[in-house]
Parts: C-alpha cells; sequence; structure tokens
C-alpha cells in the first residue's frame, strides 16, 4: 500500500514574490510544482493537493470591483470558487502534461471544488482579522463601512484594507467523494484557498459566507477526513526555526508535539505565516497522524524521505 500524503502548496508553488501575476508566469511557476509532486508520485506515495489562494482571489476581488459597472459584481465565496477553477486548471493541466511525458500511468488528476463548513457561533465572526483584496484610501473604507457594514483597517501606513473572519474549519463538505477518487488512484486537488466557507442554517442547507479559512487549517482537516499517513506543508523555507531571522536562529530538524506546543508558546512562530502551519500539523499529529512534515517546494520529495525539513511526530 502506498503512503497517503496531503500536500498543502503555500503562495510560492503559484506565484514568486515580486511577480506581477500574469497567466504565463503563474503557469510557469505551477509546471515547475507540478515537477515536484510527480517526483513524489514516482517516488510511490498517493498525493493529495491543497493550495493558497490570497493573490488569486485578491486579482479575482479587483477585477470584480472594476467591472461592476457593466456586470454584477461576485460574492467572496464565489470568487473563492472562481479561484479553486482557475488554480487546479492549472495544476492539473501541468500535472496531467508531465504524467504523460514521465510515463505515470493511471494517477490522472482531478480538481474538486471544495466547500468547508464551519460554524456560525466561531468567535472569529465577532473579530475579522484576515486583510483581503487591495488597499484602499481611508474616504473608501470608511464608506464601506458604513454603507455596506464591513470591517476594515489602517494597514501601517500603506493605506486601508477590508478583513474578514478567519474561522476554524470544521468539515470538509466533499470529503467523501473525495477519498473515493484517492482511493481509485486519482490525484486529487481540493480545499484550494482553505475551501470555500460555508455555513448550515437552521434548516439543514448550506450558504457561503464571507470570510477566509486558513489554507494550513483546511488543509490539515482535508487530511484527517481522508485519513492521510503523511501531512506535509511546502512552503517558501526549508524547516521551522526558533528565533526566525534573529541572533541564535537553529532549524528544527525533528520535533515532537510537546516540544512544538512549548515552543510555541514562546512566541518563536509568527500568526499570519509560521503559526497556522505549526498548529495545523500539531493537530494532525494529535488526531492520530503518523507524522508531519513542514519542508521547502523543491525539497519535497527529500523531506518525505527524511533528508530535510522539519518533521513533527508524537
Ligand atoms: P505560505 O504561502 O507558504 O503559507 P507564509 O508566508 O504564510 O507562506 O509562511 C511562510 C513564512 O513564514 C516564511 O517565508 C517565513 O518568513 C515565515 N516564518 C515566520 N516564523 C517562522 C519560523 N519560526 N520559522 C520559519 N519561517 C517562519
Ligand atoms: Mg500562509
Amino acid at each position: 500500500m502506498n503512503k497517503k500524503v496531503v500536500v498543502a502548496l503555500g503562495g510560492n508553488a503559484i506565484l514568486q514574490r515580486g511577480q506581477k501575476g500574469t497567466a504565463e508566469e503563474q503557469m510557469e511557476n505551477v509546471m515547475s510544482t507540478a515537477r515536484q509532486i510527480v517526483k513524489m508520485i514516482k517516488g510511490g506515495y498517493e498525493v493529495v493537493i491543497s493550495h493558497g489562494n490570497g493573490p488569486q482571489v485578491g486579482a479575482i476581488l479587483i477585477q470584480n470591483e472594476l467591472g461592476s459597472q457593466q456586470v454584477p459584481s461576485m460574492p467572496m465565496d464565489i470568487c473563492g470558487a472562481e479561484s479553486q477553477g482557475l488554480i487546479g486548471y492549472m495544476l492539473c493541466q501541468s500535472l496531467g502534461n508531465l504524467m504523460e511525458e514521465e510515463g505515470v500511468e493511471g494517477r490522472c488528476p482531478v480538481c474538486i471544488v471544495t466547500q468547508v463548513e464551519v460554524d456560525p457561533k466561531d468567535k472569529a465572526f465577532r473579530n475579522p482579522t484576515k486583510p483581503v483584496g487591495p488597499f484602499y484610501t481611508e474616504d473608501i473604507a470608511k464608506k464601506r463601512m458604513k454603507i455596506n457594514g464591513e470591517s476594515w483597517i489602517d494597514d501601517a501606513g500603506r493605506g486601508w484594507r477590508r478583513v474578514v473572519p478567519s474561522p476554524d474549519p470544521k468539515s470538509i463538505v466533499e470529503a467523501g467523494p473525495i477519498k473515493c477518487l484517492v482511493n481509485e488512484g486519482y490525484t486529487v486537488i481540493a480545499s484550494g484557498g482553505g475551501g470555500i466557507p460555508v455555513v448550515r442554517d437552521e434548516d439543514n442547507r448550506l450558504r457561503g459566507v464571507e470570510a477566509v479559512i486558513d489554507k494550513d487549517l483546511a488543509s490539515e482537516k482535508l487530511a484527517q477526513e481522508i485519513g492521510a499517513d503523511i501531512f506535509m506543508i511546502l512552503t517558501d523555507v526549508p524547516k521551522v526555526a526558533l528565533h526566525y531571522e534573529q541572533p541564535g536562529e537553529t532549524w528544527l530538524g525533528h520535533v515532537t508535539t510537546e516540544e512544538l506546543k512549548e515552543f510555541s508558546r514562546q512566541g518563536h512562530f509568527k500568526s499570519g505565516s509560521m503559526g497556522p502551519k505549526v498548529t495545523a500539523t500539531i493537530r494532525f499529529v494529535e488526531a492520530g497522524g503518523e507524522e508531519a512534515i513542514i519542508s521547502s517546494l523543491h525539497e519535497a520529495r527529500d523531506a518525505l524521505e527524511g533528508k530535510s525539513g522539519t518533521h513533527i511526530t508524537r
């Protein structure tokens, strides 16, 4: 039996810092990401892929706003679904082409538009923290706060930005079909951008909400729900560090969840970046997962073999 790995791709898998985000740039990055994934598949792993969507959904929000005089603009949940489609398409095509080239058979890539259920009573809804979309002037921000009831923050002199709640993922709505496809050998891409956040109404119907679920936490939920052996987060640093970018910086090779919790209490992991990754890996291992790994994208295969990355176990 091949080991099942859920791989959460970071922003750098699709767009490099400083790039504009043209279709060509994104396709090129996705192609090199696909190379890493195919290496893992050839190494005998069953890979399930999730990914971030920050820059892409940000661009969709701008397009919606600028086009709103001519076509109706879409709410955030629909923009999230669009971003899953665009990234899923790029990944599917690149993976498919590479598999064909390298003679990998029976692992056809497929992308599932994924909804992730959140609790309407989640405390995050009372305290929106996640910045989305572009920067605006104070005037526009104040107007939208008043007219639309949105939350906005003054982002350290760079301008004003809308913030939305970032609730905890409760369950993956499409977990059943995803599991079936994985068990049939398909290479599934799911839960993109943390999934489309939905809540269940009193009449048991799902409804999209204006929020963003952290992609690392949602990927972990996916990993648990499909019974993955390994949960892997691929980002732009080779390992997790203590005293990151400070004197005494130490890169972690192997840690237990207890050690990691203690380092977290000591404040080594930033809340908007490494923090959720660390939380996600602790959750996975504590829920019975064999191992979680945080590594850089280009060392993915080596990290799976234990030769690089930070490895988290009980
Ligand atoms: P992704 O798109 O992969 O989720 P993030 O920017 O959210 O990327 O998280 C990765 C970043 O976390 C790294 O580029 C690094 O700057 C930052 N980081 C914060 N704290 C740490 C730490 N303790 N060790 C390593 N990286 C850290
Ligand atoms: Mg991140």
